[in-house]
């Protein structure tokens, strides 16, 4: 790592993202610079508030002395992968259920009085990261609803330029909008969502998409995509969930729909249903024209953007209203989004 000499007189934040395999930590300037990035790999023995704060309050040190001299960071954003109520405060971490309880926004405060630190629910940090250093720049949009799309499907809503988080503290929980008639069944037992209901967006829409929508019969010709895959369609042993899971990834979804795959591309397409249907009954509520997609997934935005307002359709939106629905792929750097997210919530906390 190193801190470049020449960081001007704009401000600088330090983006944390804590997440269950590691903790990315970097700076990024008020032009969204990315000044330097940092990744901290934590194993499972690792993965306890002591250790990771430890680890934390170190990049935060360590920065902070590096940019002393010429100025100090104006300030710190974490993202964490759980909701966090207003103060900060983990009510529910499925990745890092030791954080339970813990108030992350307290436990750095403490440790450095004299910075601003700011912490939510990741996909609220990366919300904001599009918004001030993303898409957000160009667009004259104050209020954004962008969706993240990973292991999972999540959201942040932007309202009149600054994150809405509800009463609660963690608003834009979208990966549960139940977008499948019947519940998600595998064989002939019904699979529940996290949430402990079945159907959610995040069920179909999440990075086991493929083999969860192959499994729901959304293909006329499962023996040649299953081939394609490098799966046998005549041995059943080798083609479980997770089998499917692993051979029918996003990646060689979209390669196999770049060869010219009826079938790759035909789930494409029905992936950006499921997710316009959870678009639609969002906006239903929140009547935002402008929607971001951000994530791992967006990156293949243009195999599945035409489903999505087919899914907008479906769900009843009528013409007038769809011609002003602008749905945009996310523009922060996918590599370090979460740092940019985090830096974000920094920057927009200062007064
Ligand atoms: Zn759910």
């Amino acid at each position: 790592m190193s801190f470049g000499s020449d960081i001007g007189l704009s401000g600088v934040y330090a983006g944390i993202d804590i997440c269950g395999n590691g903790i990315k930590i970097g700076t990024v300037d008020d032009e969204g610079a990315l000044l330097e990035a940092d990744y901290i790999p934590l194993t499972e023995e690792q993965r306890t508030p002591e250790y990771i704060a430890d680890r934390v309050a170190e990049g935060i040190e360590e920065r902070s002395q590096a940019f002393s001299e010429g100025k100090d960071l104006d300030g710190v954003g974490i993202g964490f992968p759980g909701f966090l109520d207003k103060s900060g405060c983990v009510v529910l971490s499925p990745n890092l259920p030791a954080f339970n309880g813990v108030n992350v926004q307290k436990l750095f405060q403490e440790r450095f009085p004299r910075l601003t630190i700011t912490a939510a629910k990741v996909s609220n940090a990366n919300a904001m990261g599009e918004y001030r250093f993303g898409i957000g720049r160009r667009l004259e949009a104050e209020n954004l609803l962008v969706y993240t799309l990973g292991a999972g499907v999540d959201a942040g809503i932007i309202i009149g330029g600054k994150l809405f988080v509800g009463d609660r503290g963690f608003a834009g929980d979208l990966g549960h909008v139940k977008v499948f008639e019947s519940s998600v069944y595998l064989k002939d037992q019904e699979i529940q969502c996290m949430c402990s209901r079945s159907g959610c967006v995040e069920q179909i829409c999440g990075e086991t998409a493929f083999a969860t929508m192959f499994w729901q019969q959304e293909v006329d010709d499962p023996r040649d995509l299953m081939q394609k895959c490098g799966l046998d369609p005549l041995k059943t042993s080798s083609w479980g969930y997770k089998a499917l899971a692993s051979a029918m990834t996003p990646e060689t979804m979209s390669q196999l729909t770049r060869d010219g795959n009826v079938t790759a591309l035909h789930l494409w397409h029905r992936y950006g249903f499921y997710l316009g249907k959870a678009i639609g009954a969002a906006l239903h509520t929140l009547a935002i024209d402008s929607i971001v997609i951000g994530g791992r997934i967006a990156r293949f935005f243009n195999l599945f953007e035409t489903g999505i307002r087919e899914g907008l359709v479906h769900d009843g939106f009528p013409p007038a209203r769809l011609d002003a629905i602008r749905i945009y792929k996310g523009e922060i750097d996918s590599r370090h989004a979460e740092i940019f997210g985090a830096a974000a919530l920094a920057a927009a906390s200062q007064p």
